[in-house]
């Protein structure tokens, strides 16, 4: 018996027998939240709807979204105001209670304390966390160069699933800077490296002039990156791959759910759901316009509805992600994982509409990519005005590579604007950027460039 899920109960169950698990489980969530929190009484009360009738995922599909993260927001301003903590109005235990708190980056807004878990909270997701890795070869002991924004952030919750499949963390602040991140890639000798795609990207070129030696010389056995739509790129893929002489995973787990990991097939397969029984994302979606229920077959588009499925501390019910994925159901043609998988289209807020096209900055950045090494991969959406509708035509702002002569130029630009057109149905204006002026940030690189007040 493979062991695809962390939960080993899983492994030796059908489909149909895992959805019936889930939904075992959801009949017990969702009075808890509704017992336990003035919110969510308040938005099944809303909708008219009796948590105890919710019975199946089909019965949970047909409920309206309940939270985003707008609304996370405004509960926490909520609870801070009348209850003294930030968590949220939909918290469902004592705050004091929480055993350990991480938030959101906060690239879009202000964070929120969405990782609050109680002790079982974390002994119920570590496991999960850490079976990505172990999926991908990490064995005992291995030492895991583990390099984010830490502290408070969210990633951090990552070191508690590592630690409890018996890796080791060498956690190193990102923002400590490249000296002291690869002096101790080079001092400790990890196996692994976990990171963003931009950091990932960034040490390359700093490897040699620091410690000697090239990333593709710290001999990782892989690299996990997460945090961008990066590696389902393939040109990104390979460079990094190239680079540091090893297969490179993306990983998720947005909101601490949607628990994912791709596997080592030479074609991007998307994320693999390794954790089925602790909330429903990949089986509620919904259109990101309309917020309406898009059915769960094999190839749906849409955006990621999490339901926790035990989750003590904060638990989510029906909360809209913004992330917009491409749904498999189908066994992976690789590993042969039988549940569910998903490749990341966009953020529901990144997309925007040229002459009624959705279009997602990452479909764009693609197009981009498969123009290296004549351009960097480096790019801005320029908005002129406030999206998501562009009047076209759609602005873009590309570093050229220093290899490209300035008489090469307006070939090259003509030839992006054919493949956006050939496979995107749009045609874009580009505007150049000097190689290496676009900023690169260590954690999320900025897609749009706002020219508008
Ligand atoms: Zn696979």
């Amino acid at each position: 018996m493979s062991k695809y899920f962390a939960n080993l109960d899983l492994n030796s169950l059908s489909p149909e027998e895992i959805c019936h698990y889930m939904e075992e489980r959801l009949r017990a969530q969702l009075p808890y939240c509704y017992t336990n929190s003035e919110f969510y009484r308040r938005k099944f009360q809303e909708c008219g709807a009796d948590p105890r009738d919710i019975k199946t995922l089909e019965d949970l599909r047909a409920l309206p979204i309940f939270m985003n993260k707008d609304q996370e927001r405004l509960n926490a301003v909520e609870s801070l105001e009348r209850d003294g903590h930030p968590f949220g109005t939909h918290l469902c235990i004592d705050p004091r209670d929480i055993y350990v708190t991480a938030t959101t980056s906060g690239t879009t807004g202000v964070p929120t304390f969405t990782y609050s878990l109680t002790r079982e909270d974390v002994d119920n997701f570590a496991p999960a966390l850490g079976h990505r890795f172990v999926m991908n070869g990490l064995q005992y002991g291995d030492r895991v160069l583990f390099i984010f924004a830490l502290g408070i952030y969210a990633t951090t919750i990552s070191l508690f699933g590592l630690r409890s499949v018996g890796g080791v963390p060498i956690d190193v602040d990102a923002r400590a800077g490249s000296e002291l991140m690869l002096r101790f890639a080079a001092q400790t000798r990890p196996r692994f490296m976990a990171t963003t795609v931009s950091l990932a990207e960034y040490l390359i070129g700093k490897s040699k002039g620091i410690i000697g030696r090239e990333v593709g010389d710290l001999k990782f056995a892989g690299v996990f990156v997460t945090g961008e739509v990066g590696v389902a790129i393939p040109e990104v893929r390979q460079r990094l791959e190239e680079a540091y002489g090893c297969p490179v995973y993306d990983y998720w787990a947005p909101a601490g759910h949607a628990i994912a990991i791709t596997c080592g097939s030479r074609e991007y397969l998307g994320l693999h759901a390794v954790a089925p029984d602790l909330c429903t994302a990949f089986h509620d979606l919904v259109d990101p316009d309309t917020k309406k229920p898009v059915a769960i077959e094999d190839g749906a588009v849409g955006e990621m509805v999490v339901t926790s499925l035990k989750r003590q501390a904060a638990p989510l019910v029906k909360f809209a992600t913004g992330d917009v994925v491409q749904l498999s159901n189908q066994p992976c043609p690789h590993c042969g994982f039988p549940g569910h998988r998903a490749r990341i289209i966009g953020r529901a807020d990144d997309m925007l509409v040229v002459k009624g096209v959705n279009i997602y900055p990452a479909a764009l950045k693609k197009v981009v990519e498969s123009f290296t090494p004549q351009v960097t991969g480096e790019m801005r959406v320029v908005l002129e005005t406030k999206p998501p509708r562009v009047v076209p035509p759609l602005k873009l702002r590309l570093e050229r590579s220093s290899q490209v002569s300035d008489e090469d130029l307006a070939g090259l630009a003509n030839h992006i604007i054919k493949a956006m057109h050939d496979q995107l149905k749009i045609r874009p204006v580009i505007e150049w950027a000097a190689p290496g002026s676009l900023e690169k940030s260590t954690r999320k690189t900025p897609l749009f460039e706002k020219r508008y007040i």
